[in-house]
C-alpha cells in the first residue's frame, strides 16, 4: 500500500488522540497527559463524523487511536467498531497501566482491533518504570503483550531514544524479538510537552544508533522503522551504496506529508510533534485540511525547506524532522539539528537542540 499512496492526497498514518487522560506521568509525554478528561474533546458523535471523514482519504486508511491514554474512554470499542465497519484500518496506542487488562483487549479485538503497540522503554522493569514515573508499568506491559499475542493482535512496540535511554536499545531489540512483534518503531526525542525535562542525544550518537538500527533492520524477525528521525532512510541510503534509482523508490513520510494528528478537541496537527494547527475538523474536514491548508503544503513542499535540509540531496526522501525543527527554532521548515549529515557546498550554521521559547 505504502508504494501507491500520493502523499499530497492521503497520509499514511492518521493518529487521533482520543483524549490526554492517563493514569502515567511520564516524562517525556507529548501530550502533558492529565489524570482526566478534557471537558471539550471530541465526543462520540464527533469522534465517528471524523472516522466517516478518515474514509473519504481511501480504502483502508490507516488510524492510530492514541493519548493520553485512550482507554480512558468507555466508548472506545465503540469507535474501534464504527472505523472498522467503514473500512478503516483501527489500531491502538494505549498506556502500560492495569487497565489494560486482556477482557478488554479480547473486547478491542472483537470491536476490529487490527494492531496493538506498546511502550517499552528499558529492558527490564526498573528501567522502565523508572522512566515512565510508574511502578508496575513494564509487568502491565508484557501482560498485556501476552494478551496481545494469545488474540492474534499484531503487536507494534515503540521505544523513546533519548540519553536517559540509549543504552538500553539492544535489551529493548531483544524484547521485542521475544515478543514476536511485527515492528519495532523508535522514536528520536523531540523536546515538546513533558520531553523538553529529557535530554536528546547529539548528532554523531544519533547516527551511530541510526546505522545501528539499520544493521537490526537486516537480520531482525521484525520490521523497523524510526519517527521523527527521518534520516534514517539517508543512513539506509548510504550503507546500501544506492545510486540515485533508489533514492527515488524511497518516500519521505514525514509531519504533514504522510502524517497527519487530530488534537483531542479536533484541531489537526502536521505531528503531535508539531502542534501548530492548520484548522479544526469541527469547522472543516480533515481531508480538506490536509490536503488544501498552506500549512501541510508547504511541509510537502521539498523545496521550501531551508538550512541544510534545503541543500541536502536527499531532502526528497528525509527531510529531517519538522517538528524538531519546529520545537528548537519556531520555523517547520528550518534545519533538523539531530542530523549529522553536511550536503556538499552548504557552509551556513545548524540550530542547536535546545527548545525555542
Ligand atoms: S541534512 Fe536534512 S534532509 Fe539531509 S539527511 Fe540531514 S535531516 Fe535529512
Amino acid at each position: 500500500m505504502r508504494g501507491k499512496l500520493d502523499l499530497d492526497e492521503q497520509p499514511l498514518v492518521l493518529i487521533w488522540e482520543v483524549t490526554q487522560a492517563c493514569e502515567l506521568a511520564c516524562k517525556h509525554c507529548r501530550a502533558d497527559a492529565q489524570p482526566r478528561r478534557h471537558p471539550d474533546e471530541l465526543s462520540t458523535a464527533e469522534g465517528k463524523a471524523l472516522l466517516d471523514q478518515a474514509r473519504e482519504f481511501g480504502d483502508g486508511q490507516l488510524v492510530v487511536l492514541s493519548g493520553g491514554d485512550p482507554l480512558a474512554r468507555e466508548d472506545l470499542p465503540e469507535l474501534i467498531d464504527y472505523g472498522t465497519e467503514q473500512g478503516l484500518r483501527m489500531t491502538l496506542t494505549p498506556s502500560g497501566t492495569n487497565s489494560l487488562t486482556r477482557d478488554r483487549l479480547a473486547e478491542l479485538d472483537d470491536a476490529g482491533l487490527r494492531r496493538l503497540a506498546l511502550s517499552i522503554d528499558g529492558g527490564d522493569s526498573e528501567s522502565h518504570d523508572t522512566f515512565r514515573g510508574e511502578s508496575g508499568s513494564f509487568e502491565a506491559t508484557m501482560e498485556a503483550a501476552e494478551a496481545a499475542r494469545d488474540l492474534d493482535i499484531p503487536l507494534q512496540i515503540n521505544t523513546t531514544v533519548c540519553a536517559e535511554t540509549v543504552e538500553q536499545l539492544p535489551a529493548i531489540r531483544d524484547l521485542v524479538a521475544d515478543l514476536d512483534a511485527v515492528l519495532w518503531s523508535v522514536f528520536f526525542l523531540v523536546p515538546v510537552g513533558r520531553g523538553r525535562v529529557l535530554t536528546p542525544i547529539d548528532p554523531d550518537r544519533a547516527e551511530r544508533v541510526l546505522s545501528w538500527l539499520h544493521e537490526v533492520s537486516e537480520e531482525a524477525s521484525f520490521g523497523l522503522k524510526t519517527t521523527e528521525a527521518p534520516h534514517y532512510r539517508r543512513v539506509a541510503i548510504q550503507n546500501q551504496d544506492e545510486g540515485a534509482s533508489g533514492l527515488k523508490r524511497r518516500m519521505g513520510i514525514r509531519a504533514g506529508k504522510g502524517f497527519a494528528f487530530v488534537s483531542h478537541t479536533g484541531e489537526v496537527f502536521p505531528s503531535g510533534f508539531l502542534p501548530k494547527s492548520a484548522g479544526s475538523v469541527r469547522e472543516e474536514s480533515v481531508v480538506d485540511i490536509y490536503r488544501e491548508s498552506s500549512l501541510f503544503q508547504q511541509l510537502r513542499d521539498d523545496d521550501a525547506l531551508t538550512g541544510k535540509c534545503g541543500a541536502c540531496r536527499y531532502r526528497t526522501v528525509c527531510g529531517g524532522s519538522r517538528s524538531r525543527a519546529y520545537a528548537t527554532t519556531g520555523d517547520p521548515l528550518a534545519a533538523d539539528p539531530l542530523c549529522d549529515y553536511q550536503p556538499d557546498g552548504f557552509e551556513g550554521s545548524v540550530p542547536d537542540q535546545h527548545p525555542a521559547d
